[in-house]
C-alpha cells in the first residue's frame, strides 16, 4: 500500500489556506486538515485515485478513500447544502472507482455563487490525525495538474473512530405493502444516505447495510415483519429516526389485488392475470440468452475504469427514461426506473463485483456474477415479491452490459399484433418497444405485482404471467388468443374460438366507442344538472386531443411548460402565439390560461430563484409573480393580446386572500388601459392554500369563478409535501379534512353566484366525482383521454342523491372510510 499521495488541484484557481475560510467549521479544523481552492474552473477533478465513499444526496460533497487509507472529503462552496442539489451534477456514483483528474461533479458556478456565502471549496482529510502534509500548494493552480496536497501516512492506517462512533439502536415494523421490496427499500436507501451514520437492518440474523437496496432485499422482509436498526456515527439518532420512519411509512405496492393462478384447463396455458383484457395476435419470443462475456479482463485498473464509465452511462440512459417518463406523467414507470437507479449504485453490488474484478475477472462477467449471485438469493426467499425483483436485478445487467460491450442483439421481429412471450420480461423491454404493436405478454415467471405487472397495467397491455413452462411452448410467429382477465391463453384457436375473441374484442372496443361517440354531448346528470367536463393541457396538441375527445373547455393552461427547458424567458409575442394557439384549438370553446405558477417544486432556472429551506412554503405561485413583475406584466400584456378575449379566462395560482386578487386585477386594469384594450377577460382563483377555501366569500365577491387546486390544497392541508414519496400513499384528496375545505369554498362561491371547479388530479379520481359534485362542484377539469369517461359517470349520478350523501361523508374520520362508502353508495364507479 502507497503511503505518500500527491493530490492534484480538484479545481483551477488560486489556493487558499484552510484557516482563512470563512466557515468556523473548517477553518478549525473540525472535519479535518487540509488545503482549499477559489474555483476558476467547473469541474470538480478526482485529486488522486480512489473509491467513492460518499457523496451528498445534494452533490456539493463528497468523499474519496484513497489508495493509502486517506479518507478525502471534498466540500464545494460554504452552506451549499441549502442549495439542494441546484447547480450540482455529480457524474460518478458512491462505491465507484475513480482515477486522479477524472470529472467527480461538474459545478454550475454561477447558480452555486449566486445562492451560497462562498465558492471556496475545501480538500480535507477526515482522518488526518493519522497523515503528515510535506507539501502545501500556494498561488494559482491548475485542476488536473498542479500538485495542491502531499498527504503521507506517518504509520499503517486505520478507519476513523467516528465510523464505530455513537450507536442507536431501535426497532420498527416495515408497513410497506408487500414488505421490503425494491421500491421500498429504494426509500430507505434514500433517508439513510443523508446521514454520514452507517445503518444497518437486522433481521432473522442476517444484516444489510441500509445503503444497499440489493442487501435489503436478500434479507426476505415480509410486510408486517420487525426488523432491528442499527446506526452508527455521529448523527446516529438522526439517522436511525429517518430509516425508522422510511421503514414504516406505508407505500402501496401497485399491484393488482392477489390475483391467483387459474387452475389448468386442457389445452390452454393457464396463469396469474396481470393485467386484464383480451386480445388475440402472434407470439414474440423474446428469449433471454447470455451474451458471451470475456473470461479475464485487461488487468484490474483497466477494468474498474470500464466499470465507472459503463455505469455512468447507463446511469446516464436511466435518467433520461426516468425524465421522459415524468414528463409524460408516466409515474408507475418513473418509479420503477427510479429503482433500477438505486439498484445500479448499489454498493454490495458494486462491491462484489470490484472483488471479482480484483480476483483477474473482466469487468462485465464480474458484474454479472454480482447480479445472478443476488438473483439465487432472491429466489430462495420463498417470498414472491422479492423472487419477483430477478427481472429487475438482471434488467440492470443487460443494461449494463449493453453500455459495457454494446446492445447484443438486433430488436426482435415485431408483428402488428404482438404477444411477447419470455421466461420473464425485463420492464425496460417493455418501453423500448413501440407500444402500438405490443398486443399483450405472456411470461413463464413473474408476478401480479411484478414491475413488468405494474407497467402493463399503466400501459393497459393485457398480460399473463406466472404461466409456467407451458408459456415456452408457444413458437414464434404462432396466432394465440389471449384473455389475461380470466387468466388463460389459448395457443391453438380453432376459427369459431378465434372468431369469437374477435367478437367480444369488438363488443368492447363498441362499448369505448360508445362512450366516444357520446362524449361531445354535454355531461347531464339524471336530474338535470348540467356539468362542465374540461381538460388540463400543456399546449395546443394537448387541447386538440382533448377537443376530440369531447372536452367541453380547456380548464387548465399550466403555463409553466413554456418557461421550463430553456435558458430564458419566452418574449411576450412567443407567449401571445402559444396562447392564441391553444384557443384556435378549440373550436370556439374558453381556454382557461393560468398564469406562471413556478417556485416550490417546479423550478426555472434562468429566474434565479434564491435557494429557501421551505420551497413548498416560500416563494411560489402569484407570490413569485409579484417578486419578478417585469415577468409577470409580459405575460399579462400576452394574454391580453389573444383574441377574442371573451373566450379567455385568466386563473391566478396560489392566492392566499383577496388583497392579492384584488392587486392583480388592478393590474390587469392598467395594462390593459395602456395598451389600449377596453375588453377584460374573466379572472378566477386557485383554491389551493386553505386560506383561499376558508375565505371562498371574500374572493368569490372579486372573482369570476373559483378553481380547487386539489394537489396542493391537499399537501397544505394535510402537511404532506406532494414529492415525498413515502407519503405518497397517505396524500389522499378524499381526506374529510380536504373535503370540508371544498365544502366550505363551494359556499362561500355560490353565496356570489359564482362557480366552484375542481383542476387537480382530485377530479380524475371516478370516486371523487359523485362526492365534488354532491358538495356543490360544477366544473370537473381532467386529463384528455378520460374526458369521455368522466361524461359518461357523470351521466349516471343523481345529483340530489350526491348532495344528501355528501354531507354525510363530510362526518366520516378518514380517506379510507370515505372511499369504502362512495364504493358501497356507487357501485359502478
Ligand atoms: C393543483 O395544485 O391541484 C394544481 C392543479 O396545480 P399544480 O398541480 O400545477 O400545482
Ligand atoms: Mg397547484
Amino acid at each position: 500500500m502507497t503511503t505518500s499521495l500527491e493530490l492534484l488541484a480538484p479545481f483551477s484557481g488560486p489556493a487558499i489556506a484552510l484557516d482563512r475560510v470563512p466557515d468556523p467549521v473548517f477553518a478549525g479544523l473540525m472535519m479535518g486538515d487540509g488545503l482549499a481552492v477559489e474555483p476558476l474552473s467547473s469541474t470538480l477533478l478526482a485529486p488522486c485515485g480512489g473509491t467513492v465513499a460518499q457523496l451528498a444526496r445534494t452533490g456539493h460533497a463528497l468523499t474519496l478513500l484513497a489508495d493509502n487509507g486517506a479518507e478525502v472529503l471534498i466540500h464545494i462552496g460554504i452552506d451549499t447544502v441549502k442549495l439542494d442539489g441546484r447547480g450540482f451534477l455529480p457524474l460518478v456514483g458512491v462505491g465507484e472507482r475513480v482515477s486522479a483528474g477524472q470529472p467527480l461533479i461538474e459545478v454550475d458556478l454561477d447558480a452555486v455563487a449566486r445562492g451560497a456565502l462562498s465558492l471556496q471549496t475545501m480538500v480535507v482529510i477526515a482522518n488526518s490525525e493519522q497523515f503528515d502534509f510535506p507539501l502545501r500548494a500556494e498561488g494559482l493552480l491548475e485542476a488536473g495538474r498542479t500538485r495542491f496536497l502531499t498527504v503521507a501516512a506517518r504509520g499503517a492506517v486505520s478507519p476513523r473512530e467516528s465510523a464505530g462512533g455513537p450507536e442507536c439502536r431501535g426497532e420498527s415494523t416495515v408497513l410497506h405493502e408487500g414488505g421490503l421490496h425494491a421500491r421500498p427499500s429504494a426509500l430507505v436507501q434514500q433517508a439513510a444516505k443523508a446521514f454520514a451514520a452507517e445503518t444497518f437492518i437486522e433481521f432473522n440474523g442476517k444484516q444489510a447495510n441500509a445503503r444497499s437496496v440489493v442487501a435489503m432485499l436478500g434479507l426476505g422482509v415480509a410486510e408486517n415483519d420487525a426488523v432491528a436498526v442499527i446506526a452508527r456515527g455521529a448523527d446516529a439518532a438522526a439517522a436511525l429516526a429517518a430509516v425508522q420512519a422510511a421503514l414504516s411509512t406505508r407505500s402501496a405496492a401497485g399491484h393488482a389485488p392477489a390475483a391467483a393462478a387459474v387452475a389448468k384447463v386442457a389445452g390452454r396455458i393457464a396463469g396469474v392475470a396481470a393485467a386484464p383484457g383480451i386480445t388475440v395476435g402472434q407470439a414474440v419470443r423474446l428469449d433471454a440468452f447470455d451474451m458471451p462475456l470475456p473470461e479475464r479482463g485487461d488487468g484490474e485498473e483497466a477494468e474498474r475504469a470500464k466499470l465507472g464509465e459503463a455505469l455512468q452511462s447507463a446511469r446516464r440512459q436511466i435518467q433520461q427514461g426516468i425524465d421522459a417518463a415524468l414528463r409524460r406523467g408516466a409515474t408507475a414507470e418513473s418509479d420503477i426506473f427510479a429503482a433500477h437507479l438505486s439498484l445500479l449504485d448499489d454498493p454490495e453490488l458494486l462491491a462484489a463485483a470490484a472483488l471479482d474484478i480484483a480476483g483477474g475477472a473482466s469487468a462485465g462477467l464480474a458484474f454479472r456474477r454480482a447480479v445472478r449471485a443476488q438473483c439465487e438469493v432472491l429466489a430462495g426467499l420463498g417470498n414472491a415479491i422479492l423472487a419477483e425483483r430477478v427481472a429487475d436485478l438482471k434488467d440492470i445487467e443487460r443494461q449494463l452490459l449493453a453500455a459495457l460491450y454494446g446492445e447484443p442483439e438486433e430488436g426482435p421481429e415485431l408483428f402488428e399484433a404482438s404477444i411477447l412471450v419470455a421466461e420473464d420480461l425485463a420492464p425496460s423491454a417493455l418501453t423500448r418497444l413501440p407500444r402500438a404493436k405490443i398486443a399483450g405478454i405472456v411470461t413463464a415467471a413473474g408476478g401480479a405485482s411484478g414491475h413488468v405487472a405494474i407497467l402493463a397495467r399503466a400501459l393497459g397491455i393485457p398480460a399473463l404471467v406466472a404461466c409456467g413452462a407451458d408459456a415456452l411452448t408457444l413458437a414464434h410467429g404462432q396466432t394465440l388468443v389471449l384473455d389475461a382477465g380470466a387468466g388463460l391463453a389459448n395457443p391453438q384457436p380453432n376459427a369459431a374460438e378465434l372468431a369469437a375473441a374477435r367478437a367480444e374484442i369488438e363488443r368492447l372496443a363498441a362499448r369505448l366507442r360508445a362512450m366516444q361517440a357520446s362524449a361531445n354531448a354535454p355531461a347531464i346528470t339524471l336530474d338535470g344538472a348540467a356539468i362542465e367536463v374540461a381538460v388540463n393541457v400543456a399546449n395546443a396538441d394537448d387541447a386538440r386531443e382533448g377537443v376530440a375527445h369531447g372536452a367541453d373547455a380547456v380548464g387548465l393552461l399550466r403555463t409553466e411548460f413554456l418557461f421550463i427547458d430553456r435558458r430564458e424567458a419566452p418574449t411576450e409575442a412567443e407567449q401571445t402565439e402559444a396562447y392564441q394557439s391553444v384557443l384556435d384549438a378549440l373550436d370556439g370553446r374558453h381556454a382557461i390560461i393560468r398564469t406562471l405558477d413556478v417556485g416550490g417544486d417546479k423550478d426555472v432556472p434562468y429566474l434565479q430563484l434564491p435557494p429557501e429551506p421551505n420551497p413548498a412554503l416560500g416563494l411560489r405561485g402569484i407570490r413569485t409573480g409579484f417578486a419578478y413583475p417585469d415577468m409577470l406584466d409580459a405575460q399579462l400584456r400576452a394574454l391580453l393580446m389573444v383574441k377574442p378575449l371573451s373566450r379567455l379566462r385568466i386563473l391566478v395560482p396560489m392566492i392566499a386572500d383577496a388583497g392579492e386578487l384584488i392587486r392583480l386585477r388592478g393590474r390587469i386594469d392598467e395594462l390593459a388601459a395602456e395598451m389600449g384594450v377596453s375588453e377584460r377577460p374573466q379572472l378566477g382563483v386557485m383554491v389551493e392554500v386553505p386560506s383561499a377555501a376558508l375565505l371562498a366569500d371574500q374572493l368569490a365577491r372579486h372573482a369570476d369563478f373559483l378553481s380547487v387546486g386539489s394537489n396542493d390544497l391537499t399537501q397544505y392541508t394535510l402537511a404532506m409535501d406532494r414529492c415525498n414519496a413515502t407519503l405518497a400513499a397517505r396524500i389522499d384528496s378524499l381526506h374529510p379534512g380536504l373535503l370540508r375545505l371544498i365544502a366550505i369554498a363551494a359556499d362561500g362561491a355560490a353565496k356570489h353566484g359564482k362557480w366552484l371547479g375542481v383542476c387537480g388530479a382530485m377530479a380524475s379520481d371516478p370516486l371523487a366525482v359523485p362526492v365534488l359534485l354532491g358538495l356543490g362542484v360544477t366544473e370537473l377539469s381532467v386529463s384528455p383521454r378520460l374526458v369521455p369517461e368522466v361524461k359518461s359517470l357523470v351521466r349516471s349520478l343523481s345529483l340530489r342523491q350526491c348532495r344528501e350523501e355528501a354531507a354525510r361523508l363530510l362526518a366520516l374520520d378518514s380517506a379510507q372510510a370515505v372511499r369504502g362508502r362512495v364504493k358501497e353508495l356507487w357501485p359502478f364507479v
